[in-house]
């Protein structure tokens, strides 16, 4: 007990110190500071080359999904995620040490050249994250929290990490056994997540691109357009286009669904303006909605 008390304390402090020295100390291997950089490039391109011209610059909710971004990518971590996360991860290995099992590693590709094991973790991790992404919109009580995300009614770059952290665990932990039996951690490779959060901040920007014949590998503004828009073809009520950051899933396995651009379709869901439109009511919508 007291060794999970001291990796809660420990993964408190810790996180502290990560957050403050990104925050304080610029370097090109910062999550902070390419996350900002990032933001205001997609920004930029938005204000510059908009794809809807009618939608405001600073779009409806905005400012809301700007804090989401942060709230997602660093605060979770520090208030519940990092504590959590470490907890969880030793119980496990605890839990496996019962058996005898000490070491996940199904598959040894440490040996591997590095852009083989960038590319083995981007097709697994991302094909998990495809699942997981059809799961939420499945399961009932799912959709509930990923509802958080499809409120966005006009689309921008930040809209990106307006989700429930509900979410993050789901994805997380469904990711961290497969992950591991590869031999890789959640959190390795950080090209390969500024590399996802650039694509996500695409797909969700006002922005007219489809990468021409890439089309079919990358996950891209139009594409992800229509997994937003409110109106579903009937024959595929749950959604289309799941793809995160590869389109590639949805064309192998039926899912994908673009009839034309999408420019003026109506964003949403069924009564989405009936939904919360603070932080904290649409965080704690899922558990006050039941009771209601
Ligand atoms: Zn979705
Ligand atoms: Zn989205």
């Amino acid at each position: 007990m007291e060794k999970y008390i001291k990796i809660i304390l420990d993964g408190y402090y810790g996180y502290w110190n990560y957050l403050t020295s990104e925050i304080l100390y610029p370097s090109w291997h910062n999550y902070f500071y390419w996350l900002t950089g990032l933001s205001i490039a997609v920004f930029a391109l938005e204000v510059i080359v908009p794809w809807r011209k009618s939608q405001p610059i600073f779009r409806k909710d905005f400012w809301l999904d700007v804090f989401y971004m942060f709230f997602n990518f660093f605060l979770f971590s520090l208030i519940l995620y990092n504590a959590l996360s470490n907890v969880v991860v030793e119980l496990f290995n605890d839990f496996l040490g019962l058996f005898g099992i000490t070491n996940l590693i199904a598959i040894e590709i440490s040996s591997w050249p590095i852009w083989g094991q960038f590319l083995l973790m981007l097709i697994v991790a991302d094909f998990i994250q495809w699942n997981v992404h059809r799961m939420l919109h499945r399961v009932p009580w799912l959709w509930e929290f990923h509802k958080v995300h499809h409120s966005v009614e006009q689309m921008g770059f930040a809209a990106h990490l307006r989700y429930h952290w509900m979410e993050t665990l789901v994805y997380k932990s469904i990711q961290y056994l497969p992950l591991a039996m590869i031999g890789f951690g959640l959190d390795d490779f950080f090209i390969l997540h500024i590399f996802t959060i650039a694509v996500g901040h695409l797909n969700h920007a006002n922005l007219k691109i489809t990468y021409g014949p890439f089309k079919y590998i990358l996950n891209n503004p139009i594409m992800h357009t229509w997994h937003h828009v409110k109106h579903l073809p009937s024959d595929r009520p749950h959604g289309v286009n799941y793809g995160i950051t590869l389109s590639i899933w949805d064309y192998l396995f039926g899912t994908a669904y673009i009839p034309h651009d999408g420019e003026n379709e109506a964003l949403g869901f069924e009564k989405v303006e009936e939904f919360p439109q603070t932080f904290w009511s649409q965080i704690t919508y899922p558990w006050l909605k039941k009771k209601a």
